[in-house]
């Protein structure tokens, strides 16, 4: 439902000279949800996250929080707050003085400020590290003080781009856990960038398709991976089938996939495990069809490249792509 305190695109456009970045997006980013706007690279996602924090102007449209125009507002006007990419901390500061810099900036005294910085150390499990330079700290410990930094203005909407990129993926993992939990905890919305379709599938109340400049598609995670509504979002979710059947193309999910006596006669070409399962690509004629088969079932009927096989699914299960 929407609410007067969303944050609302409306024909938000950017141009580099010949370059359009972002074309014409219209959303409603509902308030205090998680939201992943995803999408390749160069699709525009940080030039719609820049226009929002205001560290990049508008070319055309607008950008309403609260239903307020927002978009010709200096960053920390906003209400919003960005954490980049590269953590980009004070080398020269402590990690509390990097906390606190912006209530600095804001003419706010060192005692409120040191206590607003130790609260929001305290809730990203920094606090015991306050004293120390950032170079002291893992890459890990620097992205939470970049978080605690963006968060020290109290924003209404946190800006995230490819915030766990730089992490390994044992770590990205455990971050995001803890990314989701303090969202919840703070009840305001987090627009999170990412390239990674598990990484927004995990976290996001909302997944926010780009491509070229435009939302190709947007809904709940289950909604967007279920019900892609066109190729290149059933491509870039991963783990759907493309196939044209009878005239039409239809997206078929790779786990309704079945390796079967019957069904129809393919080649497999490529057998690759994967733990809890196994993901077995066949030739169908000219289309190669993947399917995603859970280990005990595979071993039970193991097959190898170059082996016929039947593969069968439910007609039920195909969904029609938009031409
Ligand atoms: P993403 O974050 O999805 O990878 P970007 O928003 O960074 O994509 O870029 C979208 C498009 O805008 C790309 O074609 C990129 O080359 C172009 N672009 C981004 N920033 C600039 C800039 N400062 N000057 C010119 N072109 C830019
Ligand atoms: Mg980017």
């Amino acid at each position: 439902m929407r609410t007067p305190n969303d944050l609302e695109l409306v024909h938000l456009t950017k141009r580099y000279g010949d370059t359009v970045a972002v074309k014409d997006i219209n959303h409603v980013f509902a308030n205090g949800t998680y939201v992943c706007l995803l999408g390749p690279s160069g699709c525009g996602k940080s030039t719609t996250l820049r226009m929002i924090a205001g560290h990049e102007s508008v070319s055309d449209g607008s950008i309403l929080l609260d239903g307020q125009d927002i978009s010709r507002l200096p960053p920390a006007q906003r209400g919003t707050a960005m954490m980049f990419q590269s953590y980009a901390l004070f080398p020269h500061l402590s990690v509390r003085d990097n906390v606190a810099f912006s209530l600095k900036m804001k003419g706010i005294d060192k005692t409120a400020r040191y206590k607003a910085a130790d609260d929001m150390l305290a809730l990203v499990d920094m606090g015991h590290l306050a004293e120390r330079l950032p170079a002291q700290l893992s890459g890990g410990q620097q992205q939470r003080v970049a978080l605690a930094r963006a968060l020290v203005t109290k924003p209404r909407v946190l800006l995230l781009d490819e915030p766990l990129s730089a992490l390994d993926p044992f770590l990205r993992i455990r971050v995001r856990g803890e990314l989701k939990r303090l969202q919840r905890e703070l009840g305001i919305s987090f627009i999170h960038v990412t390239h990674g379709q598990d990484e927004a599938l995990a976290l996001a109340d909302e997944v926010v398709v780009m491509n070229n400049a435009v939302i190709e598609q947007a809904g709940t995670a289950r909604d967007v991976f279920g019900a892609p509504r066109t190729e290149f979002v059933a491509r870039f979710m991963g783990g759907h089938n493309v196939i044209d059947l009878n005239g039409g193309r239809f997206a078929l999910r790779a786990d309704d996939v079945k390796l079967a006596d019957s069904g129809h006669a393919a080649t497999v070409s490529v057998v690759e495990y994967q733990g809890d399962r196994v993901a077995v690509t066949s030739k169908l004629g000219e289309t190669e069809v993947l399917a995603l088969v859970p280990e005990a079932e595979f071993y039970a009927n193991p097959k190898n490249p170059g082996d016929a096989v039947g593969l069968a699914w439910d007609e039920g299960r195909l969904h029609r792509l938009l031409a």
